[in-house]
């Protein structure tokens, strides 16, 4: 393993995730819904398979069907307009469009600024540009962006501000005057933003506001999403990036050379997805806050404290209660204790003491599930 991904062994979802099934236990631990999307949409993969539609390589940007699709959903969710021709991108889940955005825009020494705690695989892709991470810390209870710290940690090495929101592991979701304030501080240091916005229709306080969509941001911003999180198709693999034409053949520029295309018949099935009614997304998110709420009150009583997300699948809770600080021990010994399995969000943090007593519980399971998740976890009282 070379220098630069020293340190980055197995990723804390497949460590986690191998700990559940070793030990028979509730996984609360990976982000993946144990109930599968439409069975509209997965008839629409069948169809795209039989038919023979995409069963070869689809075209490198993605099949004409999807890029409109794109298209069309961010003119009609957040009123921006991209070309589907030129800028849009279709990827291998987020996490390519992640990869393919850190290897295309950065240069060996550039720095660039994420929120801590960060998602595992912004830190990995980073180091593999060459490039360094500057955590911005979002601290616990609100984890709302200090924008003053911000500004101080910009040097004339900052080529990228990294942003995500709703924001996985903590479920804060950016406020509009926060995306403002942030869009300014762009422009005023020439800086790119790569905003990813997988839990975009996940929110469940407020509203996702696309940092794309505020003042002097469109030609700087690289939007990422997938179908992943929003239809409850993680294994497919269709992910996006919407931006500026220079920046999208920037983007596709790596991306040809890392995967070249993915997913065939199942870009045709996202298309179809992305065009499902309003009753569609509205009916998905008010499930998911209530289960939200479900896990949350369960988690109070089972004696966590926890700090309410606005977004996403995922509860960030804080063990201190149970006289305890050191959340991956912690997530080590909780399948023997009582049979669940979570994530520590600790080692999502480069700021040792930052996170150290935060468990991130995922809550996108069956009703069932969540509540034997919460029946064993009251055994730790
Ligand atoms: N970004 C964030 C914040 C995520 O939580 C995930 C995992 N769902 C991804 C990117 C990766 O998305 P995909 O599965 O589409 O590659
Ligand atoms: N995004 C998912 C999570 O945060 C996991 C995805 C993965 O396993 N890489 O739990």
């Amino acid at each position: 393993l070379n220098r630069r991904l020293a340190g980055f062994g197995t990723t804390i979802f497949a460590e986690m995730s191998a700990l559940a099934v070793r030990t028979g236990s509730v996984n609360l631990g990976q982000g993946f819904p144990d109930t599968d999307g439409p069975e509209e949409i997965r008839e629409a993969a069948v169809r795209a398979l039989r038919d023979g539609r995409g069963n070869q390589y689809p075209p490198g940007p993605g099949v004409p069907e999807l890029r409109a699709a794109i298209s069309d959903h961010q003119r009609r969710f957040y009123g921006l307009d991209f070309d589907p021709d030129t800028e849009v991108l279709v990827t291998a889940g987020a996490t390519e469009a992640i990869a393919a955005t850190m290897l295309a825009l950065l240069e060996p020494g550039d720095e660039v600024i994420a929120f801590e705690p960060f998602y595992d695989s912004y830190a990995a892709c980073i180091a593999m540009a060459g490039a360094t991470r500057v955590p911005l810390t979002l601290r616990a209870p609100a984890f709302r962006p200090d924008l003053d710290r911000l500004r101080s940690l910009i040097t004339p090495r900052t080529r990228l501000l990294l942003l995500n929101s709703p924001h996985n592991p903590t479920g804060m979701v950016l406020t509009t005057e926060e995306c403002d304030a942030i869009a300014a501080i762009a422009v005023e240091h020439d800086l790119l933003v790569v905003t990813d916005e997988v839990y975009e229709h996940l929110v469940y306080e407020g509203a996702h506001h696309p940092v794309a969509a505020r003042p002097g941001m469109r030609e700087r911003t690289v939007s990422i999403s997938s179908a992943g999180k929003t239809f409850s198709f993680t294994g497919w693999k269709v992910g996006w990036v919407t931006a500026a034409s220079p920046l999208v053949t920037a983007v596709r520029t790596a991306k040809q050379f890392l995967t070249y295309v993915s997913s065939g018949p199942f870009q045709y099935a996202i298309a179809e997805a992305l065009r499902l009614p309003d009753e569609y997304f509205d009916t998905f998110r008010a499930d998911l806050r209530g289960k939200r709420d479900l896990l949350g009150d369960g988690l109070r009583a089972a004696g966590f404290e926890v700090h309410q997300p606005q977004g996403t699948y995922f509860i960030t809770t804080d063990i201190a209660p149970f006289g305890e600080k050191d959340a991956y021990a912690f997530c080590r010994a909780l399948p023997e204790r009582c049979g669940v399995v979570a994530i520590p969000n600790s080692v999502f943090y480069d700021d040792p003491e930052a996170g150290r007593s935060q468990v991130r519980f995922a809550f996108c399971k069956r009703k069932a599930v969540l509540d034997e998740a919460v029946a064993r976890l009251k055994r730790l009282a």
